[in-house]
């Protein structure tokens, strides 16, 4: 199954990765150096890692987000996307997730509400319009 890179978007088959194999190793590399950093520095906060390992905080918090780091930096702080409560892992909290359905995958459709609005001034302009 061919699909393209996450990250650099290039062609690449893989059963499960989302990334080609190149930055799958560029990514298991930073992944082990913030790893290692925070196990000798458990009190490091998201700037010192960033800064000794030289990899993008952004890059961090998603380590963080997967719940892949066991030490996780002091001021790592992140929040719930729905009510902004504090989270350790994930984007949504548990109580948030268990009110989402879980029968829909899509949890927000904004853009449905304004769809179904624009449709209806279309269809009053129909009727202004025939008169
Ligand atoms: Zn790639
Ligand atoms: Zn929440």
């Amino acid at each position: 199954m061919l699909k393209n890179c996450q990250v650099c978007n290039k062609v690449f088959a893989h059963p499960t990765r989302t990334m080609c194999d190149e930055c799958y190793k560029e990514v298991q590399a930073s992944f082990e150096a913030v790893k290692d950093y925070l196990l000798k520095n458990p009190g490091a906060t998201v700037a010192e890692v960033a800064q000794e390992t030289e990899i993008d905080v952004e890059v961090i918090y998603e380590f963080i987000r997967e719940g892949r780091l066991s030490v996780i930096p002091r001021d790592a702080q992140l929040s719930c996307e729905i009510c902004g409560d504090p989270i350790t892992v994930g984007r949504v909290c548990r109580k948030c997730r268990s009110e989402l359905d879980p029968s829909s995958a899509a949890p927000f459709q904004p853009s449905s509400r304004a769809s179904s609005g624009d449709s209806r001034v279309r269809y009053l302009d129909q009727i202004k319009r025939q008169r």
